[in-house]
């Protein structure tokens, strides 16, 4: 018996008109639908509209017919260039995965000064030195970064609270220009720090070799005392006089602030949100907690779920739109990221929202004592006490062993949304990315069970609404237009 029917039974004839090119699609509300394709174009359909396209019924005159043909959801006698310019879409899409590794993280030091409650790094005491990364497994994990054929390469710092080892910070971007003379990168670095130790003579280093400054800022200060408590309570008024002082000797646009929602944070987005305004920050990333190290042990992941963050994080993109409809230009920035998906051909740099995932491709991790990880998540996993994720050692591999370790592959082939479960037949999916690290985590193997992933929940969310405010009001539509970050 056959197992498959012939050929021609797949085959679609241009004589009745048009045939159908590969889409998703899922009901928007009502009797509108979404229809997406590969390249991440989309279209709001009506349900008669729908139907009529896919039983070749929609007449050339029609609007839908028009658009369908436009953003490549069909194709017509007409349409001699339509399959080229799909696969420079396409191609454009992924361009990012020819360069590789780009964003190379120094864990610089586990120590840390503050007692974050939600620590998702598993900080140790600010006098274990053991913590700390030497200058000889710093040399090391540099020859891996230049080994990267990425044309920019970011080096970033991160912690505990990297400026407690900032001699060995001076010695990776001395090194990092010594060698980049050679390979000719277009070379940054950043800072990640919570600003409490910053002193004039680290901005002073700061200004000489252009360092960004990344800093925590959870918002107001009650709060943020409470989500970040140190010696003496006062880790907010150290973030905001670090603040000022960061951007007198290194520009504004030279720092940002990233806030971490907690179960204290909820009902407060406009105080965070405010405070953010009140320092003349650009925008805010509003983000929820990740399962990881004390997070976990202090229950804090667990004190609320994503239905409660989602309240949180649509009250606080409600109230942006408002203010910058009373002329304050204010971003959120993971929608910001999202509608770079969505309103242009490019793909982002955003771990968390690549296919295949950005894990080792994207973003790579070199902790304190060695050890490479596939991300960030993957080392917080790895102070758990599971190493599942780690890809060798500074010390003992090359890059080539590590960016081909079998954990990496595996699990960027599994949980490549074009092909996963559910995923593959997203219509959302063009916008989202993939999180083998997380779903691990949460469910135990990297593809995970979407109908019950907080990530999938949280993202179909969040993609529903943007779709729909762009469809309901031109004015949010055009303001969305201007958060495009390519
Ligand atoms: S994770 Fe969820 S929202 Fe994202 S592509 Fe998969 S099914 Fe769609």
């Amino acid at each position: 018996m056959n197992k498959f029917q012939a050929l021609e039974n797949f085959s679609e004839s241009l004589d009745s008109g048009y045939s159908l090119l590969p889409f998703n699609f899922t009901r928007l509300d009502g009797d509108d639908y979404v229809l997406t394709n590969m390249v991440g174009e989309y279209l709001i359909l009506a349900r008669d509209d729908l139907q009529d396209f896919v039983k070749h019924r929609l007449a050339p005159s029609t609007e839908a017919y028009v658009c369908l043909k436009a953003k490549h959801f069909l194709l017509d006698l007409d349409s001699n260039a339509a399959i080229d310019l799909l696969a420079l879409k396409a191609r454009t899409k992924f361009e990012r995965l020819a360069n590789l590794t780009g964003l190379h993280v120094f864990v610089a030091s586990l120590r840390c000064e503050h007692a974050c409650p939600y620590c998702q790094v598993s900080r140790q005491s600010d006098d274990a030195s053991r913590f700390d990364m030497s200058p000889a497994t710093a040399d090391k994990a540099l020859a891996l970064t230049f080994s990267s054929p990425s044309p920019t390469i970011k080096i970033e710092f991160q912690g505990g609270e990297p400026l407690l080892n900032f001699p060995l910070v001076q010695y990776v971007v001395e090194r990092a220009k010594m060698l980049n003379a050679l390979h000719g990168r277009d070379l940054q670095f950043v800072i990640a720090t919570n600003l409490a130790l910053v002193t004039d003579e680290i901005l002073a280093f700061c200004k000489t070799h252009e360092i960004l400054i990344s800093t925590s800022l959870d918002g107001p200060a009650d709060l943020h005392n409470k989500n970040r408590p140190r010696p003496g309570n006062d880790s907010h008024q150290r973030a905001v006089d670090g603040i000022n002082m960061a951007r007198s000797r290194l520009g504004r646009n030279r720092v940002s602030a990233l806030m971490t929602t907690t179960k204290a944070s909820l009902g407060r987005v406009r105080e965070i949100i405010d405070e953010y305004v009140r320092l003349e920050f650009p925008g805010i990333f509003l983000r929820p907690l990740s399962p990881y190290g004390f997070a976990v042990k202090t229950k804090y992941y667990s004190a609320y779920n994503a239905d409660e963050w989602l309240a949180f994080y649509f009250e606080g993109l409600e109230y942006i739109i408002q203010l910058n409809q009373n002329g304050i230009a204010f971003r959120e920035f993971y929608a910001s990221l999202i509608l770079s998906k969505m309103l242009t051909p490019f793909g982002t740099g955003f771990v968390d929202l690549r296919s295949p995932a950005g894990i080792g491709i994207g973003a790579i991790v070199y902790n304190y004592d060695g050890d490479v990880y596939a991300s960030d998540e993957s080392r917080m996993l790895a102070e758990m006490g599971d190493k599942t994720f780690r890809l060798g050692n500074v010390h003992n591999n090359t890059w080539e062993e590590i960016i081909t370790a079998d954990v990496l592959l595996d699990a960027l082939e599994s949980s490549y949304t074009g092909s996963a479960p559910m995923c593959s037949e997203c219509a959302f999916e063009p916008f989202c990315g993939a999180d083998p690290v997380f779903h691990y985590r949460t469910q135990g193997d990297t593809v995970g069970n979407k109908p019950n992933s907080a990530f999938c929940k949280r993202n179909m969310a969040i993609f529903r609404y943007l779709v729909s405010r762009m469809r309901e009001d031109a004015a949010v539509h055009s303001l969305f237009r201007g958060w495009i970050r390519i």
